[in-house]
């Protein structure tokens, strides 16, 4: 869509950079928790707003339209009101203090990491942030049916303790793991018997590690959390993850890892509130006000939801979402259960765990354990006490307890991962021929592009719009989604 840049009441003189770091805690709010919102935030009322007029209209308060909204307001002196169906900030990020101290995600672990520049300077600027390397288990059967806790990424370790029969020599080196990768590999190849691109998730998977790693680690946990198997979905699905013939057992090759040191939702409160040209309407659903004709006017819509969703009263099929339920569990030390699990680490059920001692107990040896097999229902168990961004009383006190979450994939609930595979992908570009036909309707992000960004990519995606905003009036992507890469790809 264009938007005709409107010269009577804007200026777009840039305003001097901001580089605060937290501005909310400089300004002396010591709080660890989401900050309790007013009531004039929180009440989904548009009326006192009746007659105003804004520049734009953003639904969603998650990183795309609080990105889009942080930057018009700062450099371009943009009026901008954002508002969001639920009651809180920070889309899926949004992250919160339990009652008993720990800071934990609504939606699932969040582990930002990019190799951007641009954007690790745009989000330092709201959060001061702590350096974490993430590193991922997975409770995995061996060749022999013992269960073992293996690193994933693959790595020279994973196969060592996977294969300890049938990979007779021990992998020490990178070339010997390259050799083994290139026993194993699968590549497909055309009608001329030339290798060509992997079609789907299984022929991706195959060709970077082969049927042995590929049923262990990928086949199941796919099915798990897709609700389908690889050959069922596109290559890229299987691609975000890295498969190393190094020793790094890193989940991300990023230069930049990292989490923000007071959570995320005081990302997106350094970013939205405070700031004169900007409004915000938590548990405000844009179409109920839509068909009330209660929005206020504005120039532009910054749509960040369900592209099909907007579009739902044409009848057209939905597309497919993936969405996540957890299921959360506070788990005290006990005494016995415990020395019984140091004194067997690695028979099957307390492979998942480290010895704990009372004073600092932990229920497994890292933030998050994948069950990568089809023997349990969830996808993965997420520890937050591990993240180096938990407040005082969690870092500095020993604690006796613990929060898990297990994490199940579903179709139902919020929408988290649009489902690449041609299917979808034809239905989307329908949806996006209408987009593109609307004058005064931005669709961004994760949910109205229908592309599986990280969170970098969302934000890169955002400043990128931003900038052509600036340059040329237009709010559109730079780029096309598809552009910004699979993940981390073979390392
Ligand atoms: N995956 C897998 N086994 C694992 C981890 C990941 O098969 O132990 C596959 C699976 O298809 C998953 C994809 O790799 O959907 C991407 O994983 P990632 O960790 O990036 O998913 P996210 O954290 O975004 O849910």
């Amino acid at each position: 869509m264009t938007f005709t840049r409107p010269t009577a009441h804007l200026t777009f003189t840039l305003t001097s950079p901001n580089h605060t770091t937290d501005r909310l805690h400089a300004s002396g709010e010591l709080s660890e928790a989401p900050l309790p919102l007013p009531q004039s935030i929180t009440d989904g009322e548009l009326s006192s707003l009746k007659t105003k007029e804004f520049d734009l209209l953003i639904v969603g308060a998650g990183l795309s339209g609080a990105t889009l909204a942080e930057r018009c307001s700062k450099q371009l002196n943009m009026r901008c009101l954002v508002i969001d169906k639920r009651n809180h900030l920070g889309g899926n990020c949004y992250d919160y203090v339990t009652e008993h101290g720990i800071r934990a995600s609504k939606y699932g672990a969040h582990l930002f990491h990019t190799e951007h520049d641009r954007v690790w300077n745009y989000v330092k600027t709201f959060s001061e942030w702590i350096p974490f390397d993430h590193r991922v288990k997975g409770l995995v059967k061996d060749e022999l049916g013992n269960e073992k806790l293996v690193p994933i990424p693959p790595t020279q370790e994973t196969v060592n303790l996977l294969f300890p029969q049938s990979n007779e020599n021990e992998i020490k080196t990178e070339q010997d793991m390259e050799r083994w990768y290139e026993q194993q590999r699968v590549v497909p190849m055309d009608a001329q018997n030339n290798p060509r691109a992997p079609l789907n998730g299984e022929e991706a998977a195959l060709s970077r590690v082969g049927p042995n790693l590929y049923d262990k680690i990928f086949k199941h946990y796919t099915k798990k959390q897709w609700d389908k198997y690889p050959e069922e979905l596109d290559a890229s699905v299987l691609l975000r993850l890295p498969c190393r013939t190094t020793t790094d057992d890193r989940y991300f090759g990023d230069k930049y890892q990292a989490l923000p040191k007071r959570g995320y939702t005081r990302i997106f409160e350094n970013m939205l509130l405070g700031d004169g040209n900007i409004s915000v309407k938590l548990n405000c659903d844009y179409f109920s006000h839509k068909a009330e004709g209660t929005l206020p006017k504005h120039k532009l819509l910054v749509y960040t939801g369900q592209i099909d969703l907007y579009y739902a009263s044409m009848g057209m099929p939905k597309l497919e979402y993936r969405s996540l339920r957890f299921q959360e569990e506070y788990v005290e030390w006990d005494e016995g259960e415990v020395e019984k699990d140091a004194s067997d680490a690695s028979s099957s059920k307390d492979a998942s765990k480290e010895p704990s001692t009372s004073d600092n107990y932990f229920y497994q040896p890292a933030m998050v354990v994948n069950y990568p097999g089809p023997d349990v229902p969830f996808t993965r168990i997420v520890e937050y006490k591990h993240t180096p961004n938990q407040p005082r009383g969690i870092v500095d006190e020993k604690t006796r307890g613990t929060l898990i979450a297990k994490e199940f994939s579903t179709d139902e609930g919020e929408p988290y991962y649009p489902v690449p595979n041609p299917e979808n992908r034809a239905l989307y570009e329908k949806y996006k021929k209408l987009a593109d036909g609307e004058k005064n309707v931005s669709f961004v992000g994760r949910l109205a592009s229908y592309k599986y960004f990280n969170m970098d990519q969302a934000v890169l995606n955002a400043l990128e719009m931003f900038d052509n905003l600036q340059e040329n009036g237009v709010l559109e992507e730079k780029r096309a989604p598809e552009e910004f890469g699979e993940g981390d790809g073979m390392k």
